[in-house]
């Protein structure tokens, strides 16, 4: 095993820095609204309204965590929302589910909107219990001017696991304070294994484009957690599976960036947040 060290120093309790995440590797599929997926049916009761874009104008301080710069006019229609995936906890049991709830299903808003910290589509997750589902409704239509960008082809997934390491930047304070690291320093140490660009659920953010601020919980104050990982482009590293196709899914975000979704470890119900990396 590599001798992984900051300024010659061994890194303190560097196994427990280790979280394993699932590699999704989505692959072109046609999944029925009972499986978890990108870009297929959402498993959404008939009479169950679908959610509008949570991002208006002027804002709705409880629908939304970012300080958005714009939104759409409260005084026109606000756009639905339509299917970016849905994961089973069955399949994926290492997502958080609130209690009663089997099934997390994300919505994108495919249209742009603007914050300091996302520039991209409007997110909604939203947890159920697959068991009071009856009739399925029919998938919503894209809303008008919607970026061909964030709707996902469908995709069904070939999941596998892999150990990922953070980014000094995502150190915790007691690691930082043991080796000494200064105030703002955010080079990785030598020789430190990279984060790589793919769709995953949990594991480390790679902080590629973007610097990591402001991941407090607007609820209670912890740390938000990443959970869910959307790439634009899936590379072939890692974890030794053969890649046959760099972006199955087709959408992208911007810069072929990694949409990352992090959510509250205290109570994932709490608002969460969106950066795209
Ligand atoms: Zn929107
Ligand atoms: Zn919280
Ligand atoms: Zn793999």
């Amino acid at each position: 095993m590599r001798q992984l060290t900051y300024d010659g120093v061994p890194i303190p309790g560097l196994n427990d820095l280790v979280r394993t995440a699932i590699r999704l590797h989505p692959a072109p599929g046609v999944p029925r609204p009972d499986e978890s997926h990108i870009g297929g049916p959402l498993l959404w009761p008939s009479d169950e309204p679908w959610p509008e874009c949570p991002v208006t104008w002027p804002p709705d301080p409880d629908a939304s965590d970012d300080a958005w710069m714009g939104g759409h006019p409260l005084d026109g229609p606000v756009p639905v929302m339509v299917s970016a995936a849905q994961f089973f906890r069955d399949d994926f049991p290492e997502l958080p589910f609130p209690e009663g709830t089997d099934v997390l299903q994300i919505l994108f808003c495919p249209l742009e909107h603007n914050s300091p910290y996302h520039q991209g589509p409007a997110v909604r997750l939203v947890w159920r219990d697959s068991g009071e589902v009856g009739d399925i409704a029919d998938p919503p239509p894209a809303p008008e001017g919607a970026e061909a960008a964030f709707l996902p082809k469908p995709c069904v997934f070939e999941p596998c696991s892999i150990d990922e390491l953070p980014r000094l930047c995502d150190f915790p304070a007691e690691t930082r304070a043991a080796l000494g690291i200064p105030e703002g320093a955010s080079e990785d140490p030598e020789g430190w294994p990279e984060l790589d660009q793919y769709s995953k659920i949990g594991g480390w953010t790679a902080w590629s484009a973007t610097d990591r601020v402001d991941l407090g919980c607007r609820e209670c104050g912890e740390e938000l957690r990443q959970t869910i990982a959307l790439a634009t482009e899936e590379h072939e590293v890692g974890c030794g599976c053969e890649v046959t196709e760099d972006d199955p899914v087709g959408w992208s975000f911007s810069r072929q960036g990694v949409l990352n979704i992090f959510t509250c470890p205290a109570d994932v119900t709490h608002p969460v947040k969106v950066r795209i990396d």
